[in-house]
């Protein structure tokens, strides 16, 4: 089987360790570089808690991609960041694999008609667990049925983006389907600012940050005498990788972009 080569941006990040050790645990996967913007020039090794390896740390993207020629681009690291890596990776002919959320409309827009343009497979996922993209499918299923829906997502304290890119993408796949409904009572009036969340075309969405947390997601759908709720739990970053492993694979027979892992499993 070939080899995957691969350069990983994020690798101290909490998703980008767990990435580091997955590529490296892979049998036909090479991680030939990975992008850090605190340790330019220094080893995989002098970073703290990497195996003693020889693979090189870059700051700058362009450089390294020159240099190492990696097939796939993992990006974990903030919005802004992630935009400029992934235009680049685009621009020197590399495919990304993008996990980092908060990617903005315009920002998929652009990149798709430079992956169509450049003929380039890109998968950017909002969320990599494989029971996660499940959730979010069975959520559309239901919101055929029940209109009245409210979401709760509630992640660890470190993560900057509210809501999450789980949750909009779920409210994005049912407002699909859903019949379009402002819930709740017509006169409903907040007695404190951010009670009902946020709007997405009538249905709401609250975010729940607190330290203990990782990454979940409840899809509550309420209707006459019955309510449905539909969870989803990721206790560890290890449930990611699974998910990401098949973005990669996937990614290198696109000629375009994908967003969201839903539309590559069955
Ligand atoms: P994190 O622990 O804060 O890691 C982000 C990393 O990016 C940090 O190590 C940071 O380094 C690094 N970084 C910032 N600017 C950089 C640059 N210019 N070049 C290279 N690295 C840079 O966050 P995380 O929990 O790993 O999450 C990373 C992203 O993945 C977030 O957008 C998060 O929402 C997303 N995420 C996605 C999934 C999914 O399934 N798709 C799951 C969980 C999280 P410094 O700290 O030194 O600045």
């Amino acid at each position: 089987m070939n080899q995957v080569k691969m350069v990983i941006a994020g690798p101290r990040g909490r998703m980008g360790r767990e990435a580091v050790q997955m590529v490296l645990k892979t049998e036909n996967y090479q991680l030939v570089g990975v992008v850090d913007h605190k340790n330019d020039g220094k080893k995989l090794r002098d970073l703290d808690g990497f195996p003693q390896m020889d693979i090189p740390v870059y700051s700058n993207i362009e450089l390294c991609l020159t240099e190492v020629r990696p097939d796939v681009f993992i990006d974990l690291t903030t919005p802004e960041v992630g935009m400029y890596h992934t235009k680049t990776a685009l621009t020197y002919g590399v495919r990304p694999v993008v996990g980092t959320t908060g990617f903005t409309k315009e920002n998929l827009a652009e990149l798709r008609q430079i992956c169509e343009e450049k003929q380039l497979g890109c998968i950017i996922a909002p969320n990599f667990a494989i029971g996660a993209v499940l959730m979010m499918k069975f959520s559309q299923m239901a919101a055929k049925y029940f209109h009245d829906i409210e979401i709760i997502e509630l992640h660890h304290d470190q993560k900057l983006d509210a809501p999450s890119g789980t949750a909009v993408k779920t409210a994005e796949m049912m407002a699909d389907v859903r019949k379009t409904k402002i819930q709740g009572h017509p006169n409903e009036k907040e007695t404190l600012a951010g009670a009902r969340g946020a709007n997405y075309e009538g249905m709401h969405i609250h975010s729940v940050r607190l330290p203990g947390l990782i990454a979940h997601q409840e899809v509550l759908f309420g209707s006459e005498g019955q309510t449905l709720t539909i969870r989803h739990d990721s206790y560890n970053r290890v449930s990611f990788m699974s998910g990401v492993k098949l973005a990669v694979d996937t990614v290198l027979n696109l000629e375009t972009l994908v967003y969201g892992l839903e539309n590559i499993i069955e």
